[in-house]
């Protein structure tokens, strides 16, 4: 779940917190964790910490031997920061990477899946990162949204990261609600307007996310990470723009909640969860 307003301030915090940081070393926590073989995270220590940084849902710490480490969350990962440096192993722990002055980072998952991960690259390796579409809030992908006659429902082209990278379940959900358009609806429907209206929706509440997150002390530690989307997950609240409840829909195996009056003209999307329980 966290998506790029949370990676993004947790990125600048843990930036600010390593500042002029010194690898010391790490402690594999994780069989799954470690998803590259060369350069040997080994080859890390002693390397001073030059700047971290985000691009989609990865974040980048890069040092001054011109080697990185990426790591990734995916839907359950989390972040502690940790000083003194804990010597424990949590369940779900991924990897303990140890600085100087006392300060470790340590990368765990809760709940059962297992797919958070790290990548130590080389310079000019972008490893995971090769392939992403362009940032959600950059120019290129506005661009893109004015001309492309993709077939595809703009809820599934926002969380599709080779098109647009960044966006997963919740924040797709709010934007389009943000921009008055289905859940339903494709991006070759919808007119120069609604595309308009989409570009700015994307932009504002993306915005909006990083500016709450930005408030945010720590790492990214709670299993909870707050009710702060303005419809995602809250099915049967008051739209906050209308005061209709808000309706949810089952789609491509996840929940899409979406206001009846503000985005589909009162119509109740249809729930293909229940016919395939009646098969
Ligand atoms: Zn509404």
């Amino acid at each position: 779940m966290p998506e790029s307003p949370q990676m993004q301030a947790l990125a600048e915090r843990i930036g600010a917190w390593l500042d002029g940081a010194t690898f010391e070393g790490y402690a594999p926590l994780g069989f799954t964790g470690l998803k590259t073989v060369e350069p040997p995270p080994e080859a890390l220590v002693g390397a001073t910490l030059r700047r971290v940084d985000r691009r989609a849902k990865y974040v980048s710490l890069w040092f001054d031997s011109g080697l990185r480490i990426v790591f990734h969350l995916s839907q359950a990962g989390r972040v502690d920061l940790e000083s003194p440096p804990k010597r424990t192993k949590p369940k779900g722990a991924v990897v303990r990477w140890r600085f100087s002055d006392d300060r470790a980072v340590l990368v765990r998952e809760h709940g059962t899946e297992r797919k958070a991960g790290w990548w130590v690259l080389a310079p000019g390796d972008d490893g995971p990162l090769a392939g992403l579409g362009p940032e959600a809030a950059s120019d290129e992908f506005a661009q893109w949204l004015r001309s492309a006659s993709d077939g595809r429902r703009v809820h599934t082209i926002l969380r599709d990261q080779h098109t647009v990278a960044g966006v997963g379940r919740g924040y797709a959900d709010d934007v389009l609600h943000r921009a008055k358009l289905s859940p339903y609806a494709t991006l070759k429907s919808l007119s120069a307007d609604e595309r308009e209206r989409l570009i700015e929706a994307v932009r504002a509440v993306l915005a909006e996310g990083l500016e709450r997150e930005r408030a945010r002390p720590g790492g990214l530690s709670e299993n909870k990470l707050g009710e702060h989307f303005t419809v995602h997950g809250k099915a049967g609240v008051p739209c906050p723009v209308c005061g209709e409840d808000l309706a949810r829909v089952s789609y491509e195996s996840h929940e899409v909640v979406y206001c009846p009056r503000c985005q589909t003209g009162g119509k109740v999307l249809a729930d293909r969860r229940l016919s395939r329980l009646v098969k």
